[in-house]
């Protein structure tokens, strides 16, 4: 086989989601097993860096690599599936979105999803990828077992019958090796029933225990400046699907949110001191609604506004204070944040490195138009949530460093000890890497 890996010297461009680019050396688009274990095996004894990249939804530089960058998208499909077990073996490139299609063919569905389906299976567990609902996890708890190529070039088939390591690799930013495909516990597929309803923050608030409790799926979103949130609550129906007709949703999801909205944000960027009465204007013009479907039709939202995030994981005893005043400093200080801030919750898993390792929830997120100043205010903001004990999302603006992440998370050492069995040398690693995780 041809293995250009080393003799290409290109300056090559790799964009993410948001706009941001890296220069990569290389990128390699493997087509099977073979190739990609040869592709690894060759970069590592040349001492390269290895980078896989999955959609380039992570708005951190957590794909972003200058040397050489692996692109699973020839990687994609069910490989392997079991109805009556809800097991369901999936190649690493798959987009959640096909992912969604496959598994209702089979009568089976994810049990939660985020806002958006664009991000690979592997991507998005490996930065600890969440929807809401306190009795859910993240999407890497569904993941049972993961066959991944180490930096020997070895596939390794990492299972339940080895815990401590499952419990490493479900969410390992890339860090461990490439993976291949992964096993995921997927249940019986599910209709829901959605209804959008704005209320005043302050009732968003104080019911808000009650609110989670009572929907499988709560979360709400609010504009800085206002005083109304706009609640979402997701519940498993038996309901036949009722969706909404194609020309409501261009209208509604298209034209009003991600059309007029984008516009809106855009000219904002330029007039920063009309945020607070648009954001107040437009809060009262927050769509409500309700509708039935397939499930995965409902966990996810059109995104085509580009944006970008800071999105902190909090004690669930700490997250509604914590909102409370990422609000209360954004009007205070007159910050020009006009994109809703977003509040979900979510069950405590078990994995190494999950922001909500063994802790209840909750997950606060502000976002910035991408054509807008985010760093200064994203910066201002953040220690409202360490201060908290706020874990960050891998995938999600931050500043957070090794040394302050660290004790954090209480399996740091033994998430390190299992790096530095599967990739002594450091194949699997970049900037944002040897900041988060160290060197
Ligand atoms: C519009 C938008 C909405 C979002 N909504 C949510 C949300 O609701 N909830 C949430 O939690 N997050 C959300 N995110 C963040 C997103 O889910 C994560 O950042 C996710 O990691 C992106 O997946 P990806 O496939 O794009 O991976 P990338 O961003 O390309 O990569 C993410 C990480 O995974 C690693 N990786 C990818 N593939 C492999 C592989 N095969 N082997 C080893 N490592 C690999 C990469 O090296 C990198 O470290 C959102 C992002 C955007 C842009």
């Amino acid at each position: 086989m041809a293995l250009p890996l080393l003799r290409r010297r290109s300056e090559t461009v790799w964009k993410n989601w948001a706009g941001e680019e890296c220069h990569p050396r290389v990128i390699e688009r493997p087509l099977s097993r073979g190739e990609l274990v040869d592709m690894v095996g060759i970069a590592a004894s040349a001492g390269r860096q290895v980078t896989v990249a999955g959609s380039g939804h992570s708005f951190t530089g957590a794909p972003m690599t200058d040397d050489v960058m692996i692109d699973l998208s020839g990687f994609s499909g069910v490989l392997d599936a079991d109805r009556a077990s809800g097991r369901v073996k999936v190649l690493a490139g798959t987009v959640l979105e096909d992912l969604a299609g496959e598994l209702d063919d089979l009568g089976l569905a994810l049990p939660n999803l985020g806002d958006i389906d664009c991000q690979t299976l592997a991507g998005g567990f490996s930065t600890g990828t969440h929807g809401t609902g306190e009795d859910f996890q993240n999407l890497a708890a569904q993941v049972v077992d993961i066959d991944l190529v180490t930096a020997t070039g070895e596939v390794v088939t990492i299972d339940e019958g080895d815990v401590q390591l499952l419990r490493a690799a479900r969410i390992a930013i890339g860090s461990l090796g490439v993976i291949v495909a992964a096993t995921i516990q997927a249940v019986p597929a599910f209709n829901l029933h959605r209804e959008d309803i704005p209320m005043p923050l302050e009732e968003a608030l104080s019911d808000f225990d009650r609110l989670a409790a009572e929907n499988d799926h709560f979360e709400f979103f609010v504009f800085p400046y206002s005083d109304t949130a706009l609640t979402l609550r997701r519940n498993r129906t038996d309901r036949p699907p009722a969706p909404r007709s194609e020309v409501e949703k261009f209208i509604s999801d298209r034209v009003v949110e991600n059309g007029i909205g984008d516009v809106l944000l855009r000219g904002l960027t330029h007039f920063p001191r009309a945020i607070p009465g648009v954001a107040r204007f437009s809060s009262r013009f927050m769509a409500q609604g309700e509708q039935t479907d397939t499930a995965h039709r409902l966990f996810v939202n059109e995104r085509s506004i580009r944006f970008n995030e800071m999105e902190y994981c909090l004690p669930r005893e700490e997250g509604l204070e914590a909102l409370a005043l990422v609000l209360e400093t954004i009007e205070e200080q007159g910050m020009p944040l006009g994109m809703p801030v977003e509040c979900r919750v979510l069950g405590p898993d078990e994995a190494m490195l999950s922001p909500s390792f063994e802790r209840p929830s909750i997950y606060v997120a502000v976002h910035q138009h991408a054509s807008a100043e985010w760093e200064r205010w994203f910066r201002e903001l953040e220690p409202i949530f360490t201060e908290r004990g706020g874990r960050p999302h891998w995938g999600k603006h931050h500043t957070r460093t090794a040394a302050e992440l660290a004790p954090l998370y209480p399996d740091w050492v033994a998430f390190q000890a299992v790096r530095d069995t599967l990739d002594p040398e450091r194949t699997f690693t970049n900037a944002y890497l040897e900041r988060v995780l160290g060197p």
